[in-house]
């Protein structure tokens, strides 16, 4: 007999990290431990009235009953084209853009599209904790080039050139960052994108933080610096962040026709469609009235502003101060030697034993000194988990 049922490719990933702090995190609470928890990247806030009511409407007068075309309604795809005209500042076809559920299952449908066997992405890390175990999955082989805190954890055109081989298919780039909240100025971005363009390789941009950046910063778009660069781009967005909908599920994918057909081949035969509630309601979100997104990207930066400086003075915390998105990454290496942890994952569960704040392990993100801070939560939660981490240290 076999000596475990399950495949290589299940052997051979990891759990998200993240969705097992927040789990972890959600059990002790449940058991009535008083944890702060600052694991998730997800808004605090309920997705705006005129979106729910948008959804109730399908539902109630039928439309949202049925199937829909597998690449998601033509009305939502005019949608994305709006959001795409505003923001980027150039428009699409409907054959230029995939609907799917969550900007998660867009970048896996992606890999699936493009990746042969033993074909390499570029990944800069510190980095998101699903893409190197989705490329994994689709037997591509992720390489990741380790970004530097004196370089802003920004990657060069050297480094990218550096790991560069034949088998190359694709550099991910995700500015605003999840962790580490750095966003690639245009001077940079031009460089990347024309490195691409000559060496053939796809640049797929996870702009899903774009719209949420603070104190001035300005987020450029990869795909809007020229006709060249966009051409070799595939952009990954979505509404979960921006507009308070992670449950509903929704992320898009804009690029050119022959890789979003592709994408839209793999939804067929996949999950059929984005649930078509969570299109209608992602209609909404992208045409209706914006004020509420702008009111919660405050609150974020308020809350940035104020948690930012409480955080610097926790003993041995050292962190950059984030431009976008709405994590803190510390470098905590001065911090584990204080207290004797050479590991970043056993220091992260120490913290979540004794004084009950539960932060995600850098481990995952691909930074062995750091540990992430989600400040997607209330002030009150965040300056409570910050005292708690400085009665950690001092204790
Ligand atoms: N990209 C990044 C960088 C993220 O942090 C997330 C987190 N959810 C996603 C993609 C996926 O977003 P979703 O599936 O909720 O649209
Ligand atoms: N992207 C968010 C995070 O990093 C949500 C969880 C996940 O999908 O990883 O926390």
């Amino acid at each position: 007999g076999h000596m475990t049922n399950l495949s290589n490719r299940v052997l051979n990933m990891e759990e998200s990290v993240t969705l097992a702090a927040s789990a972890r995190a959600k059990a002790l609470k449940a058991e009535g431990r008083d944890i702060s928890s600052l694991t998730l990247g997800e808004p605090d806030f309920v997705t705006p009235k005129n979106i729910q009511d948008a959804a109730i409407e399908a539902i109630q007068n039928g439309k949202a009953s049925f199937y829909t075309v597998a690449s998601g309604l033509p009305e939502l795809k005019d949608a994305i084209n709006s959001y795409m005209e505003k923001f980027y500042g150039y428009s699409i076809n409907r054959n230029q853009v995939v609907v799917a559920t969550g900007a998660k299952f867009i970048l896996y449908t992606f890999f699936t599209t493009v990746l042969n066997p033993g074909d390499e992405v570029i990944i800069p890390t510190p980095c998101w904790v699903s893409y190197v175990d989705q490329v994994k999955m689709v037997d591509g082989v992720p390489v990741t080039v380790a970004t530097t805190e004196s370089n802003h954890f920004k990657a060069t055109v050297e480094q990218l050139e550096a790991a560069r081989t034949e088998k190359t298919k694709v550099l991910l780039l995700n500015s605003p960052s999840n962790p580490t909240g750095m966003i690639y100025t245009r001077d940079e971005l031009e460089a990347i994108g024309n490195w691409a363009v000559e060496h053939n390789i796809l640049i797929l941009a996870d702009d899903i933080y774009g719209r949420l950046v603070y104190n001035g910063n300005e987020f450029t778009p990869i795909s809007s610096i020229s006709e060249a660069i966009r051409k070799q781009t595939v952009v990954v967005n979505g509404v979960s962040k921006t507009y308070a909908m992670t449950g509903w599920r929704v992320g898009f994918a804009v690029a050119e026709e022959e890789i979003i057909s592709g994408m839209a081949k793999v939804i067929s035969q996949t999950t059929s469609n984005l649930t078509a509630v969570s299109q209608y309601a992602a209609i909404e979100a992208l045409t209706g009235p914006q004020d509420s997104i702008e009111t919660m990207r405050q609150a974020f930066e308020e809350r940035l502003n104020t948690i930012y400086p409480l955080l610097n003075e926790v003993p041995g915390f050292e962190v950059i101060k984030p431009q976008g998105a709405f994590y803190l990454f510390p470098n905590v290496k001065k911090a584990m030697e204080m207290k004797g942890y050479a590991d970043v994952t056993a220091f992260t569960t120490a913290i979540l034993e004794e004084v009950g704040v539960a932060l995600v392990t850098g481990a995952g993100f691909g930074a062995p000194e750091n540990v992430r801070l989600s400040y997607a939560t209330d002030l009150d939660t965040l300056k409570d988990a910050v005292n708690r981490l400085k009665a950690f240290m001092e204790k």
